[in-house]
């Protein structure tokens, strides 16, 4: 029954690959993916920075590290930006949450081939929040999304309320780097993460305001160590 729903559903709004974008055969519904993608996906290769997880062309840290290091210890994202962007858009602002448990689950795959040692090390996970009239708008959080999906798969406990953003604050899409920090400045807190090794997970790694600014705030309430869990990163 589910099924016959499900396929009906799936007849009226005909889902997509969510990297190509292309239309999806019935047999390919379930995964999400088309076959080309789902047998080879495009995850990010070689050199990163060992600090934001950017491209680099030699050496082990990018220039933007060296002149100011992250917050958070390590930060590793498994698509470039670029490669995903049409599939982000439906997900965050069409609201195709479907796209999302596909892309929590490549986030899995992601983890378990490359760092399965998280597993271990890592006490739980938390998402990037969204000021709360902000979600109410769009149906979800995309942080939590992922982080539902990733949690499921890999057992690593997912905390949902440890960070809060106080205030809405303008698009950080919007806004200059000098501006993007202002923005958020005290935007975040954080609580029950006393000596804690925390994943915070978010869809996209821009600048790392965002991420360096949610970090802080777990530092700030007593965290052990803050890495970065992104599906994409932005150059
Ligand atoms: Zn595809
Ligand atoms: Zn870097």
């Amino acid at each position: 029954m589910r099924n016959l729903i499900r396929g009906f559903l799936n007849v009226l709004y005909p889902p997509y690959c969510v990297i190509c974008g292309e239309l999806l055969s019935i047999q390919e519904w379930d995964n999400g993916l088309c076959d080309k993608c789902n047998k080879k996906l495009p995850f990010l290769t070689g050199n990163r920075c060992n600090f934001c997880g950017r491209r680099l062309q030699f050496g082990e840290v990018c220039h933007s590290c060296l002149e100011h290091r992250p917050v958070f210890e390590r930060g590793i994202s498994v698509f470039d930006y670029e490669v995903l962007r049409q599939g982000i858009a439906r997900f965050k602002f069409d609201g195709v949450k479907g796209h999302g448990e596909v892309f929590g689950g490549i986030m899995v795959q992601y983890l378990l081939l490359n760092h399965p040692e998280w597993l271990e090390q890592v006490d739980f996970m938390t998402g990037v929040p969204l000021h709360k009239h902000k979600e109410k708008e769009r149906g979800f959080n995309q942080a939590d999304i992922l982080c539902k999906i990733i949690s499921e798969n890999t057992g690593i406990p997912y905390r949902d309320k440890v960070l809060t953003r106080t205030k809405a604050t303008r698009p950080q899409s919007e806004l200059s780097a000098k501006e993007r920090h202002e923005n958020l400045k005290n935007v975040f807190i954080a609580q029950d993460c006393l000596d804690k090794q925390i994943l915070l997970v978010d869809d996209i790694l821009t600048t790392g305001t965002t991420l360096n600014e949610c970090s802080r705030a777990l530092y700030r309430a007593g965290a052990k160590k803050v890495s970065v869990f992104c599906l994409s990163v932005r150059e």
